[in-house]
């Protein structure tokens, strides 16, 4: 896929075709909570250096979200922003790519993709999105 990464860091990237996509944060040894956007010192029991780099499970469910009519410079509309939850506890604020939007259901299956989020210049951005699971 074409495009620059919107942050570096983030999730895996550059993909191979067909390569399963994950975020990347990170967890606290001591108490093992789990942050993303990875954290630079646990803010739950204040360790330095008790993080450790992990990759984020690629399957949530759908929290909340909104569908987004009005747009802003790069972005196209209609497009549905949400919140996913992780297995791990986390939530995850991000873009959904739903071709109908007015099919997303809360609580539903959702899986993390790389893909276009937005456009500069005339160039692809890419971040990370999640999808309703097919089937
Ligand atoms: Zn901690």
């Amino acid at each position: 896929m074409e495009g620059i990464p919107f942050k570096e860091g983030l999730f895996t990237w550059p993909l191979s075709p067909g390569e399963q996509a994950f975020l990347l944060g990170n967890q606290c040894k001591a108490c093992r909570k789990i942050y993303f956007p990875k954290a630079a010192l646990c803010p739950e029991c204040l360790k330095e250096d008790a993080l450790e780099d992990i990759k984020l499970r690629p399957r949530g469910k759908l929290y909340t979200y909104t569908v987004v009519r009005v747009p802003s410079p790069g972005f196209k509309v209609p497009y549905a922003f949400g919140y996913i939850d992780l297995p791990e506890g986390v939530r995850i604020c991000c873009q959904i790519s739903a071709a109908e939007p007015e099919k997303l259901k809360l609580g539903m299956d959702m899986e993390l993709i790389i893909g276009q989020v937005r456009e500069e210049a005339g160039k692809p951005i890419l971040g990370y999105l999640f999808r309703p699971v097919k089937g």
